[in-house]
């Protein structure tokens, strides 16, 4: 209930009114009850002395003052929106990262350590940098560590076995979130691929071309100067090795045609996985 009572214009040409609305503090009941002030002038309430109603002046706004005023207020409220959505995005932010690195993600691609053995040389691991990851139940290195080329490795990248979801609608930041089981099984999927029935390609001295899919790439200081090792793996599976002091222009994972001269037929590590050496590698699609 809001009435005019009256309205005049000041010496600044602003218009004004005095209005009688509803008490807001007793609702218009005129008293309150349990608020603790009964003791005082009886229950009436505070604010309208009981009258049920309070009077007020105030400004008559102008279309143009209306106007400011609603789009202050739309702005105020956009604001806050947005603050509130950018809190929000820092908050799953930093949840990723801390289940990243609950996991191991420390960088956001790390090296598992294959080898079989590698519980019987945990203390050469130690020293060489790895560390024992609980959820893949493995060594790691993590990205960047120079010895990574010292072990058979799978290099995986956190997003190969997140889980990911928008976790609110209209978010732009992905909730990224793993699962323990998945984890295990990656490591499992590694070691059976690693161990599988991986052949020799050709003879030595063949020339040949082929399909390859670029799985790794790692770097060693020699005195020569820096030395680059690329690992492919055939559409078969089997791998192949070339070391040279230069890489394909090629990401790991990506597919081309390269041609080499196989060079040697070597068994790599523990698992002896079978490796064809190659040179003279050219891309050539
Ligand atoms: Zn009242």
């Amino acid at each position: 209930m809001c009435k005019q009572l009256k309205s005049w214009i000041d010496e600044k040409g602003k218009a004004w009114e005095e209005v009688e609305e509803t008490c807001d503090r007793c609702g218009g009941a005129g008293f309150h009850i349990g608020n603790g002030w009964e003791h005082y002038n009886g229950s009436a309430c505070f604010k309208c002395d009981g009258k049920k109603y309070i009077r007020t002046n105030r400004r008559i706004l102008t279309d143009k003052e209306k106007q400011y005023k609603e789009t202050a207020r739309l702005k105020r409220e956009t604001k806050a929106k947005e603050t509130e959505f950018a809190d929000r995005m820092k908050r799953i932010e930093r949840m990723n990262s801390d289940d990243k690195k609950s996991v191991g993600f420390v960088t956001d691609t790390i090296y598992i350590i294959l080898d079989e053995n590698s519980f019987d040389i945990k203390e050469e691991l130690k020293l060489q940098g790895a560390r024992w990851n609980n959820s893949f139940r493995s060594w790691i290195f993590l990205e960047g560590n120079e010895n990574i080329e010292k072990y058979i490795t799978k290099r995986v990248n956190y997003l190969e076995v997140a889980d990911i979801c928008l976790s609110y609608e209209g978010d732009t930041v992905e909730r990224v979130s793993f699962e323990y089981a998945t984890l295990c099984e990656y490591v499992e999927n590694a070691k059976r691929e690693l161990l599988g029935d991986t052949e020799y390609i050709g003879t030595i001295a063949d020339k040949i071309e082929i399909k390859i899919t670029l799985e790794n790439v790692f770097s060693y200081d020699t005195q020569y100067g820096t030395m680059r090792i690329s690992i492919f793996k055939d559409e078969k599976g089997n791998f192949l090795k070339w070391n040279s002091k230069t890489t394909l222009d090629l990401e790991i994972g990506e597919v081309a045609i390269i041609k080499g001269t196989i060079k040697a037929h070597e068994e790599y590590g523990t698992t002896k996985q079978k490796q064809t050496v190659l040179t003279r590698v050219k891309m050539i699609g």
